[in-house]
């Protein structure tokens, strides 16, 4: 069991009650006294949230269980509908979007083509999407905790982007949050793909309950999402995890960003279409290299050894840095890729004590398949509503 601190200060009651949240979550069904141990709060403490969080059906009571002695003990759980959350994703060429429920369960879909939109016209398209998936499935509106969304680039403190993605053209500047928000008519949060990936696969994917990973999420560059030491990490200025431009080869290809050699280059959907001479623009589909590999294309094979070396010194370098408990590797490519490029990187660098008792593999492969961005976008309001640490990411809008 993972043991989460609450505090007994009155003042604090929001923040207790996300560890209470946070720690059924994590663990799964909990008694009131298993909860008191687990986060050190009072009995009467968590007794009263418990009490508060039944009320609001967040949480729900599962069927008493017999103690040795005394009284049966009731254990709580996470009531799926007791929240809801959308999570919407914008790429290039397609808008999706996502109603799940608060144990993150996907509950309708709407998928629609678009061709590298402007803001102009991805914003009612989007909006569109939100109207659409809440008017698909009958629920309880007042329990929809807001919308998230997820795109590639980074992004300033307001959901403004600050870098103009090169896959979307126009953007730079744009204020996603807030203008969504005038459109949907409730909170928006906006986080990079990788960001959302990480916290999506925290909540409800492989690095449940870990207090230290690194996603690296895998799309048409690479980027990661890191949680550290319990907190999502994203530097002084919003960059942290922009390792799509750390040189792995000194004077290799040349990158957009001015610099050669940078790892976007080797390891990335990008990169792949190059290395495969998949010259079409329409062909640079995820698709396409799974069909490859379903053929047994050999040349997938090549690539991916050709992969393997920049990302093995990646790895490194992010273990040596961070000491994550492990690396979770995910994004849009398919999983059947990420798989022959996971098997590539073995053997991977020996690590700093070669002889320590891991509990967690080094490398994983993320629960949430391509939908793994779109997951964690749904998974951004429901993350800031219950998440202890949630002081580091963004205020909602709206
Ligand atoms: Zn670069």
């Amino acid at each position: 069991m993972k043991a989460i601190s609450g505090t007994n200060l009155e003042q604090a009651k929001s923040h207790n009650r996300r560890v209470v949240i946070e720690a059924v979550r994590t663990n799964g069904p909990l008694s009131r006294a298993a909860l008191s141990r687990l986060t050190a709060l009072s009995t009467q403490t968590v007794s009263n949230i418990v009490e508060e969080l039944e009320r609001s059906e967040l949480l729900k009571a599962e069927a008493p269980k017999k103690a040795a002695r005394g009284q049966p003990i009731t254990p709580y759980s996470i009531n799926p509908d007791g929240a809801y959350s959308i999570g919407l994703e914008l790429e290039r060429d397609r808008a999706v979007g996502v109603l799940t429920d608060l144990s993150g369960r996907v509950r309708a879909r709407i998928d629609k083509p678009v061709d590298r939109p402007t803001p102009t016209e991805a914003m009612p398209i989007l909006g569109g999407i939100a109207d659409e998936l809440q008017r698909n499935f009958r629920f309880d509106r007042a329990r929809l905790l807001g919308v998230g969304i997820a795109m590639p680039g980074r992004y300033a403190a307001e959901g403004v982007t600050s870098l103009s993605p090169v896959t979307l053209p126009g953007w730079q500047g744009f204020p996603v949050a807030p203008e969504l928000a005038r459109l949907v008519g409730v909170p928006v949060l906006v986080e990079n793909d990788a960001t959302s990936a990480a916290i999506g696969e925290r909540l409800h994917g492989v690095a449940r309950g870990l207090s230290s990973f690194v996603y690296l999420f895998l799309g048409g560059g690479i980027g990661a999402g890191m949680f550290l030491d319990g907190h999502l990490y994203k530097g002084s200025r919003n960059n942290a995890g922009e390792i799509g431009h750390m040189i792995v080869v000194p004077d290799g290809l040349a990158c957009v960003c001015g610099k050669r050699g940078c790892l976007d280059r080797y390891v990335s959907l990008g990169a792949a279409y190059e290395y495969l001479d998949i010259g079409d623009p329409r062909q640079h589909d995820p698709e396409t290299l799974a069909a490859l590999i379903v053929q047994g294309d050999s040349r997938i094979d090549a690539w991916a050894e050709a992969a393997a070396k920049p990302m093995r010194q990646t790895i490194d370098v992010l273990e040596l840095a961070f000491d994550p408990q492990t690396i979770v590797l995910g994004g849009s490519m398919p999983p059947s890729l990420l798989q022959r490029l996971a098997r590539q990187l073995d053997p991977l660098h020996t690590p700093v004590n070669p002889g320590e008792e891991r509990n967690l593999p080094r490398i994983m492969i993320g629960a949430t398949g391509r939908d793994t961005a779109l997951l964690g976008a749904a998974a951004l309001p429901i993350f800031s509503e219950t998440n202890p640490q949630f002081d580091v990411l963004q205020k909602p809008l709206g």
